[in-house]
């Protein structure tokens, strides 16, 4: 059964697919573990599995594309899916959410689903942060759930292909599963490429003869938006690595942000100076959920934080677009962060 939503779904949020095409070579070389290879362990849980939604609408550029983990063969995922339904999640709907754009998963899938009535397919605009669980849940199956809440409590699973595909090996199989599939990509790189990395695997060894020579960088793990900056690369890659981004480091002062908003957009970099709001609204326009993150920064350097607690914060997803689009580069989602922060502490 075929469910299109590229329509419907929510307002603001960001096509960076579009925006930042990013290109990865096609040759994924494995890297070996400096330690010894962790493995990869699921266990269902007791309750009931209500929803499970398979992720393939990633909306990031430096996500992992769905072509490197299914390859030509979305017809014998499905089945695996149907095989792992009927032994741990009879009961369930199953939603799969996929990246309108790429019709020759769509074609497939659809012609799957035209001859079986436990899945759904919906087709989605892959405009970030659609693939955020807070998202899927409200878009695919209208439930609207917090920011950061267990959704796993209450029944649903949001799972992406790879560790869909690794749970199979792991629970049916009985195979080990002891590596995973990353990308490396950014401005500080020499290339951007696809990997497959032992558990366990330091982040220094798999940055090793990668980075560019004299040049500063920061690392992000799951991206510069949404995943978090990094400082000790002795960090080891685990199964919750979907990607690592290497940028930059640019800190040379930019005359007229306000009309380089293109070019000032891909960097999380400060870049000189302190700078004013321009009141330009492209924070409040861009707020998947509808937020007013200016609002909330103008409250915070008034020195009014608990005023910026009135305003619904608890709701911000932590996307990050905001601080994103900002061309003064306001650190927005550092100061949502901090305000939400008081809230659990009083
Ligand atoms: S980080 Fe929060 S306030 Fe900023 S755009 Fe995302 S949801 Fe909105
Ligand atoms: S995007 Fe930045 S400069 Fe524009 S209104 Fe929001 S905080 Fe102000």
């Amino acid at each position: 059964m075929l469910r299109r939503k590229e329509k419907m779904g929510f307002h603001g949020g960001f096509n960076l697919l579009d925006t930042y095409p990013l290109k990865f070579c096609n040759i994924i070389e494995e890297i070996q573990s400096d330690r010894t290879p962790e493995k990869f362990e699921f266990h269902f849980p007791d309750q009931k599995i209500r929803h499970v939604i398979v992720n393939l609408c990633p909306t990031e550029p430096w996500a992992l594309p769905n072509w490197v983990v299914l390859g030509h063969k979305t017809t014998a995922f499905l089945d695996k899916l149907y095989e792992m339904k009927t032994r741990y999640f009879p009961e369930a709907s199953v939603s799969i959410a996929i990246n309108k754009r790429e019709t020759e998963f769509v074609a497939k899938a659809i012609g799957y689903a035209n001859a079986a009535d436990w899945i759904k397919i919906y087709t989605l605009d892959p405009k970030y942060p659609q693939d955020d669980p807070v998202m899927f849940a409200k878009v695919i199956l209208g439930l609207d759930i917090n920011f950061g809440q267990n959704i796993t409590t209450q029944g649903i699973f949001i799972f992406d292909a790879q560790t869909l595909l690794a749970i199979y090996d792991t629970c049916i199989l009985k195979n080990t599963v002891n590596s995973r599939l990353i990308t490396l990509s950014g401005s500080g790189l020499k290339e951007n490429e696809i990997v497959r990395v032992r558990l366990g695997t330091s982040i220094d060894t798999l940055l090793q003869h990668r980075t560019q020579e004299a040049i500063k960088y920061n690392i992000f793990v799951n991206g510069p938006l949404r995943g978090r900056e990094i400082t000790d690369i002795s960090q080891k890659i685990d199964w919750s690595v979907n990607n690592i981004v290497v940028l930059k480091d640019q800190d040379s002062k930019v005359i007229f942000p306000m009309l380089k908003s293109d070019e000032l957009a891909f960097t999380t970099n400060i870049l000189g100076e302190p700078r004013q709001c321009v009141y330009c609204n492209f924070c409040d326009n861009i707020c998947p959920v509808e937020l007013e993150p200016a609002l909330y920064y103008h409250s915070y350097i008034r020195g009014e934080k608990h005023k910026a607690r009135l305003y619904h914060l608890e709701k911000c997803i932590e996307c990050g677009l905001c601080s994103f689009i900002c061309p003064s580069k306001l650190e927005l989602l550092r100061i949502n962060k901090e305000c939400k922060a008081l809230d659990r502490k009083t």
